[in-house]
């Protein structure tokens, strides 16, 4: 499946802020947007004024910012959009709830990893299970009720296990209630918008996909 491979610091100055996709350090000062500010990325980047946005532009920049965050390709989230919309209920917060229902998403909220793009990496190469069963497709969907865990001898990944200790301190989402001795998470409800970034405007998007 085709997957951007460039540098995902590069996605966060783009869009003027910090997006988390380097796990560990988006905490530390190493991280490009507390080094560099948030200049443009490119050759022209310093030197190139950043321009209120208005219209066209906003709803663009906010689209390209949720299909970053979740690290999902235009042909991918445009699917989602257009499921939400079939969905009862509002389709911007329809849209949020499906991509917040990611396999890769819920691996990275439970804490078995310290971002989405290592999350993908560990259920791409077979570590997760849902219910005792391995998935290794990121995009399926949890649901209620379901068991996320870690295969038996990758729970002693080094990553992993410090990834499940950082957890405790950066906190769940209520939707997810972890067993710390077992090492497992298990959805208990549905997300709801308050779990999900509140500097996400998606009506923004709705607008753009409307037009
Ligand atoms: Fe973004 Fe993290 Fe890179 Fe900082 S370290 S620029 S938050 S991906």
């Amino acid at each position: 499946m085709a997957r951007y491979r460039g540098a995902v610091c590069r996605l966060c100055r783009r869009e003027g802020g910090k997006l988390f996709l380097k796990g560990d350090r988006c905490y530390k000062p190493s991280c490009a947007i507390e080094k560099r500010g948030t200049q443009a990325p490119g050759q022209h980047g310093p030197t190139a004024r950043r321009r209120m946005l208005q219209g066209y532009g906003e709803q663009l920049r906010e689209k390209q910012k949720v299909k970053r965050i979740y690290f999902v390709l235009e042909k991918q989230f445009r699917n989602y959009f257009q499921r939400a919309s079939r969905q009862k209920g509002i389709t911007g917060e329809n849209l949020l709830f499906m991509l917040e229902r990611r396999l890769d998403n819920m691996v990275f909220r439970a804490g078995f990893s310290t971002s989405r793009r290592q999350a993908r990496q560990l259920v791409n190469h077979g570590h997760i299970e849902v219910n005792g069963r391995k998935v290794d497709i990121p995009s399926f969907q949890v649901r209620v009720g379901d068991i996320v865990s870690i295969k038996g001898k990758s729970r002693k990944n080094p990553h992993v296990d410090g990834a499940w200790q950082t957890a405790v301190g950066r906190g769940r989402p209520q939707w997810i209630s972890a067993n710390e001795a077992a090492v497992t998470a298990e959805v208990v409800d549905l997300p709801k918008r308050e779990d999900i970034d509140a500097n996400i405007n998606e009506q923004l998007i709705v607008e753009l996909y409307s037009k």
